[in-house]
């Protein structure tokens, strides 16, 4: 039988294009797909995690038809500076300072904890993962060859992409993301370092350590660091060759990240690196790109403990990635506690259907049409990775198994199909998980506090305050604080 891929071709959205086009990969029934990774130098934030999800479920779905995926996501642990004109400190080295530590502390701490909210939010890991100071050699190396083709030239210690010189001999640069060339020259700023540039367009390849830099690697040039957006083009062609199938990263690296990394490809072997530049759209919280730089974030943790002003309640990582895969990846989603409270609704009434349809039996006939259903289901996952209608037509069998008494109308043969896939598209594929214990857990847990609550009333009534103390101060020793408020009390872990 023919793979899931060719029953169902994939077709991708290409910023690259602006169109809609079908996945035909470098080398058949294989993907090379590289997305760029955290900066780790601070907790990744949900909007963050959001765009990770959303590639994992690509990962998950590509994996799924069949495909042999290696799948490359890198740790930026170096090079990415604060301000995107080559000026500024590095950020992780900043964080360094500030906190008194090793860089290398602080890589290490916040990829511990990207790993873990990952994890949490079920996402496989990635093939490889490569860092960028684990890959100077090969940084140096491309930089090299760029010089050697003409388009980048050395100014006092540090390297620039030369691009107007790339644009004369026929590159693209602003191609991705629109930007014209004049656009990009007009800066009115007069910025640091910004003398060494011939054009203010120009990016850094290797940027000269200062004395206080404290990330530093000997090099042609002297000692220095390598820029940013080298890191991605010498990863992705080491792990992926010259040519490879998608690259994926959010919206925001469009430019100039990723327009960098498609000249610097060009530059060094002339291909463009990935035949397909994926964008997944942004997290807004009060209608705002949810950023680290302006403070408006919220914290995986704070979402799965409740712990944020914003929140009633702490939501279950399963909700929280039902709540992403209810919005397509390449459309805005606006995070609010009553949309976790809605998707919360959806996933109890998905997980629900999933444990009653293991107890129903099978009809002597099949009268649902299974296999127009999972075609419909196919079809929307092959259209650009479509979630939200692949939920849509979850919720038409979830409708099916609500409806059906002991007996859902499908014959044995087709039931155990049913079972299967639902089975595939809610775990594997959306990558949701059935929390039973956690969920029964947590209802026994609701129903003991509201009795201790209750005694702690009554001892109030009475004037016992003693009672009433020892109550909140033993709940307290073990973590629970109880909130008196307008409409009785309630607790915290
Ligand atoms: P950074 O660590 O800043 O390089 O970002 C890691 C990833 O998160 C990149 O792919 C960004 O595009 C993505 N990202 C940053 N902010 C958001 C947001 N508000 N919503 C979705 N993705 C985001
Ligand atoms: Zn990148």
């Amino acid at each position: 039988m023919d793979p899931l891929y060719k029953q169902y071709p994939v077709h991708v959205e290409d910023s690259l294009r602006r169109s809609k086009e079908l996945l035909t990969p470098v080398s058949e029934g294989r993907v090379g797909m590289y997305v760029c990774g955290p900066t780790v130098y601070s907790n990744v934030h949900l909007g963050n995690a959001r765009t990770f999800t959303s590639f994992d479920f690509i990962f998950r779905y590509l994996s799924h038809l069949g495909y042999k995926v290696r799948y490359v996501r890198n740790i930026t642990d170096a090079g990415h500076l604060e301000n995107d004109a080559d000026e500024g400190e590095d950020k992780i080295a900043k964080k360094a300072r500030l906190e008194e530590l090793e860089p290398m502390e602080i890589v290490q701490r916040y990829t511990v904890d990207f790993h873990k909210v990952m994890h949490q939010l079920n996402a496989l890991p990635p093939s490889i993962e490569p860092t960028a100071t684990g890959h100077i050699v090969e940084q140096i190396e491309m930089i090299q060859a760029i010089i050697n083709s003409g388009w980048a030239y050395e100014s006092n210690g540090s390297v620039y992409f030369d691009v107007n010189s790339y644009n004369h001999d026929g590159g693209t640069y602003g191609e991705l993301s629109g930007r014209k060339m004049d656009e990009l020259q007009a800066g009115s700023r007069a910025l640091d370092g910004q003398d060494e540039k011939r054009n203010l367009a120009d990016f850094a390849l290797w940027k000269k350590a200062s004395a206080s830099h404290i990330m530093r690697w000997p090099s042609p040039w002297g000692i220095g660091f390598p820029g940013w957006h080298l890191e991605c083009s010498a990863m992705s062609t080491k792990y992926l060759g010259e040519e490879f199938d998608i690259h994926g990263g959010g919206m925001d690296l469009k430019f100039p990240h990723h327009e960098c990394e498609i000249a610097q490809n060009v530059a060094t072997n002339g291909k463009k690196g990935a035949k397909y530049w994926m964008h997944a759209n942004m997290l807004t919280l009060n209608g705002k790109r949810m950023s680290k730089s302006t403070g408006n974030t919220i914290l995986p943790s704070e979402l799965f403990n409740g712990d944020n002003p914003l929140l009633v309640k702490g939501f279950n990582p399963s909700v929280v990635r039902f709540f992403m895969m209810q919005a397509h990846y390449s459309s805005v989603l606006d995070f609010s506690n009553d949309a976790l409270l809605a998707a919360e609704k959806g996933h109890q009434k998905l997980m629900s259907a999933w444990v009653k349809l293991q107890g129903l039996s099978s009809s002597k006939e099949s009268t649902w049409n299974l296999q127009a259903w999972l075609d419909k289901c196919y079809l929307s996952l092959s259209d650009n990775f479509n979630s939200p209608i692949l939920i849509s037509h979850l919720f038409e069998a979830i409708k099916m198994i609500n409806q059906s008494e002991n007996q859902i109308p499908l014959e044995q043969s087709d039931l155990d199909v049913f079972i299967q896939k639902m089975d595939a598209f809610i775990f594997d594929i959306l990558g949701l998980q059935l929390d039973e214990q956690g969920s029964s857990q947590s209802d026994a847990l609701d129903k003991a506090m509201d009795l201790v609550i209750t005694l702690r009333a009554k001892a109030r009534e009475n004037k016992d305050w003693n009672t009433a103390d020892i109550i909140r101060d033993q709940l307290a020793a073990a973590g629970i604080k109880l909130k008196d408020g307008a409409n009785g009390t309630s607790y915290e872990i």
